[in-house]
């Protein structure tokens, strides 16, 4: 960016009434990040007047792009008809019907506020559901900010051990915290099945992600994904599926492309329409937890924002134009841009690679295979060549994230891969 932009302005304001000038790190990038004025369907135009093509979507949450027509009708509809009631409205029945419509495995669910309070939620049912304390999780995945799923974030080789270590995300986790959560490997069937019979009576629940961020959006195996529900039947703890992402790889969820069953699926993102929500469901059977009708249940679980009608209505809507076939047509986009971008690294010798599953990708500084949290470690100067491509990319019109993660919407077009794969190649040239 150069300097005296408004950008800059509003970065100078900013550092004075929030820690490093943000309120949310992911977006931040040296010196300071762009801003952004308004959105039009694929494209941001920041407070600097530039346009370009937003690949980050807010993280995955805007499936339609910005500005959808539709949602932007069904929410100005509702806003004007009242924001937040503490009485039920028929627009929580009315998503809650679509997501069980889509994911049978779904008979009842609940909604929250973000996709962080449903799997705090979630490892709170497990809990509740089996009376067990400890949780597994998948090394370096990440579901959030609840503390028990922050385990192993960001770990660095001079803590790993020969087995994943339970290393709490920042100083000060109580040892509470750590000995109740359990780290296993990714795509490791045996070590899970060692790992996780050696305390089978102590675990509530076994978290997992088809597609983690963190690792690449490398997506579990098959086999890998029956066994952790298997080993959950067998030890007796739910299956927890965090669909936060993974919700957008299939008209019914990963789950359906997998076959999984869980207990209690977690989702966010997608399913509000590009406004705030989480939720979680799963079968009677264990969302039972939650069903207040005979006294206190065994989880009791409010929120003043639960449900509101404006995230329950543009929810619908999203939900409404995520179709099928145009959940295959983005999907299609991003294998064509990871297909090209990786001949674009094979041609200039740039030593990065893309990986990805369906409508995302994410760019690493490295061509190590990478097939698990300690195969994905990038090291700071790795990072560097992800952050450089970022940063030209920023000057020709496309914003990737800053490590290198991108989604493609229903708004984006074959036009638009090619022009970014074009300016891909420009960027490398540059660098
Ligand atoms: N789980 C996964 C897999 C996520 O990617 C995220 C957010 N990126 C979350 C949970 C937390 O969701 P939220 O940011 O809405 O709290």
């Amino acid at each position: 960016p150069s300097p005296n932009t408004r950008a800059q302005e509003l970065y100078r304001r900013a550092e004075k009434v929030m820690p490093g000038g943000v309120t949310r790190i992911v977006p931040w990038q040296p010196p300071y990040p762009p801003y952004a004025e308004r959105g039009e369907g694929g494209y941001i135009i920041d407070v600097d007047g530039t346009r370009r093509l937003d690949l980050v979507n807010n993280f995955s949450s805007m499936i339609h792009g910005h500005a959808h027509p539709e949602i932007v009708r069904a929410v100005q509809d509702q806003v004007a008809l009242g924001t937040a009631f503490s009485m039920p409205t028929a627009s929580e029945v009315d998503l809650a019907e679509a997501i069980s419509q889509r994911t049978p495995n779904i008979e009842w669910l609940r909604f929250s506020n973000s996709g962080s309070e449903a799997v705090m939620c979630a490892i709170k049912a497990a809990r509740a559901l089996t009376g067990r304390p400890k949780i597994v999780k998948i090394e370096g995945a990440y579901h959030g900010s609840y503390d028990f799923a922050e385990v192993s974030l960001d770990s660095t080789p001079a803590n790993w051990g020969q087995e994943p270590q339970s290393i709490g995300y920042s100083a000060g986790v109580p040892d509470g915290v750590r000995e109740n959560v359990i780290v296993v490997p990714f795509n490791d069937p045996d070590a899970a099945r060692r790992i996780i019979r050696g305390e089978r009576d102590h675990i509530a629940g076994i978290l997992i992600d088809v597609t983690p961020s963190y690792l690449g959006y490398v997506s579990m195996t098959e086999e890998f994904a029956r066994t952790m529900q298997d080993l959950a039947r067998e030890i007796g703890a739910a299956l927890i599926l965090d669909e936060v992402i993974s919700y957008r790889m299939d008209h019914g969820g990963a789950q359906r492309l997998y076959g999984l069953e869980p207990d209690f699926t977690v989702l966010g993102k997608i399913i509000g329409g590009g406004f705030p929500i989480g939720a979680v469901g799963g079968p009677r059977s264990a969302m039972t937890v939650f069903d207040h009708r005979d006294g206190k249940p065994l989880l009791p679980w409010s929120g003043t924002f639960t449900a509101n009608p404006i995230s329950m209505v543009a929810g619908k809507v999203s939900l409404d134009l995520l179709t099928q076939h145009s959940i295959e047509r983005i999907n299609g986009l991003g294998e064509t841009f990871r297909i090209g971008l990786s001949r674009i690294f094979e041609e200039t010798g740039y030593d990065a690679q893309v990986t990805g599953i369906a409508s995302s990708f994410k760019i690493s500084g490295h061509r190590r295979p990478i097939s698990d949290y300690r195969s994905s470690y990038s090291t700071p100067g790795e990072h560097g060549r992800v952050a450089r491509l970022q940063e030209e990319l920023l000057q020709l019109g496309y914003y990737v994230a800053y490590r290198g993660h991108g989604f493609f919407t229903t708004v984006n077009t074959p036009d638009e891969v090619d022009g970014l794969l074009a300016a891909c190649r420009t960027a490398i040239s540059r660098i």
